[in-house]
């Protein structure tokens, strides 16, 4: 009787004893964040365990081989199989065998009937392998995987000598399925971390190009602006001095040179939308503001605007007589852009509206065209720099992003609103001045 309790409070104190090893080591492996190091504690506690002599391998899917990342051995037996092999255990790489993932992924140990030559996937010749098991009195090997969620990460051996046997299976094997979870969780920290620094380099990349490409743009634009300005006054010079016989209003030469003129300034506008924005990334744009009345202003641009395309019609609703305190050329120059947009993606509609409306704080004027619209997935982008939704119509993506900068810059709101082949109205507000008195 006595016998028997002492048995049983033996038993049950290998019981704890194995609860706690477990309960100590997902503590240990909670806190790991090394792969190398689990390696290492894996073959170590498995060669405590057991007395086998232990192998730790890492699969590695890129090259579907299994690395060896830690060994156990006791005494000079690792000497003896590197002897034997003529190479090194230790990160001996072994292409992976399909079958053995099947038969290993159990989540259990099992025994490799083949001895060491079948461990080795039977890429080590099998006379060297004999020649191992015999001289190191090697008994039968177990293997298994660790595997989560039918994730295969790598595999341990256990190689046991003849006289010994060891029984713990069950504690082994929660010790490495304990071990997979660590394992998986420390690769994927691993990837995440590789994904950071990939995505961190790739931005500091982009930096850098965005950086060197407004620099070109800079460099590129003030370069071509003198060139430019010469052309354009000889080309005014030309159009001044036609002789007598070729300047006739429908002459072959009258077109030619107004048709050089009106090139010439649409690069010139690209060039100067060029420098502006260049200015505006490095905070240089500068405003020269005064007072004025913005609806004489919209009246003008309509004015100009009509006089150079008369194929559509621009009607006014609506006006404003409060004044504002502005940088002049640059409201003009949005209200030229938000037009020349409407002109631009208008195709057949011949009306475009522009509503001028006021409240006690701000006056809001609205340029509408009936033209191609904005589909929906695009509208998020239309005032960043460079955006386009097509190629189809010439421009560079340059005009409403100065426009939204240079009305922000006044304390105003740009906004539009857009269906796919019904048209859009863009708006800007800007804050009137407050009444004397
Ligand atoms: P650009 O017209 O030179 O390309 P913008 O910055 O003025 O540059 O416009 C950016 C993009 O927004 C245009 O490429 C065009 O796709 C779209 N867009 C602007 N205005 C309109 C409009 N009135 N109707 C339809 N699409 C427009």
């Amino acid at each position: 009787m006595i016998r028997n309790l002492s048995l049983a409070s033996n038993r049950k104190s290998n019981y704890v004893k194995e609860l706690e090893f477990l309960s100590r080591s997902s503590i240990y492996l909670l806190k790991n964040s090394s792969a190398q190091k689990l390696f290492r504690y894996v073959s170590q506690n498995l060669f405590h365990l057991t007395g086998a002599g232990i192998s730790v391998s890492e699969y590695d899917p890129l090259t579907n081989s299994i690395i060896v990342r830690a060994i156990h051995f006791s005494g000079s037996q690792k000497n003896i199989i590197e002897r034997i092999l003529g190479l090194k255990v230790l990160g001996m790489t072994l292409p992976f065998d399909e079958s053995t993932r099947k038969k290993f992924n159990s989540g259990k140990l099992s025994k490799v009937s083949g001895g060491l030559y079948e461990l080795c996937f039977k890429r080590i010749p099998e006379p060297a392998c004999l020649l191992i098991e015999r001289t190191l009195h090697i008994g039968d090997i177990y293997a298994m995987a660790f595997v989560v969620e039918k994730d295969f990460i790598g595999t341990i051996a256990l190689i046991t000598r003849k006289d010994s046997k060891f029984r713990n299976f069950q504690l082994v094997e929660a010790f490495v399925n304990q071990c997979a979870v660590a394992l998986k969780r420390i690769k994927t920290e691993e990837q995440l971390l590789e994904t950071k620094h990939v995505l961190e380099t790739e931005k500091a990349r982009l930096i850098e190009l965005e950086q060197k490409k407004d620099e070109f743009f800079g460099i590129a634009s003030h370069e071509l602006k003198t060139p430019l300005t010469t052309v354009k006054a000889y080309a005014q010079l030309l159009e001044k001095n036609l002789p007598s016989e070729l300047d006739k209003p429908h002459s072959r030469a009258q077109r030619y040179v107004s048709r050089l003129l009106s090139e010439v300034e649409r690069i010139e506008a690209l060039v100067n939308d060029m420098l502006d924005v260049n200015k505006i990334v490095q905070g240089k744009l500068t405003y020269h503001q005064h007072e004025f009345e913005l609806n004489s202003l919209i009246e003008d641009v309509i004015h100009t605007y009509t006089l150079i395309s008369p194929k559509r019609t621009v009607i006014k609703e609506g006006k404003s007589d409060k004044k504002i305190r502005a940088d002049e050329n640059r409201i003009r120059q949005v209200m030229i852009n938000l037009l020349s947009n409407a002109d631009k993606y208008s195709q057949s509609a011949r009306k475009i509206l522009v509503v001028v409306r006021d409240s006690a704080t701000e006056i809001i004027v609205g340029v509408r065209d009936f033209g191609i619209g904005i589909p929906a997935a695009s509208q998020g982008n239309i005032f960043k720099l460079y955006y386009r939704v097509s190629e189809r119509v010439q421009g560079f993506g340059l005009g409403l992003y100065l426009s939204s900068e240079i009305i922000k810059r006044h304390g105003g709101r740009m906004w539009f609103e857009s269906k796919e082949g019904k048209g859009s109205t863009f708006y800007f507000s800007l804050p009137v001045m407050a009444e004397a008195g």
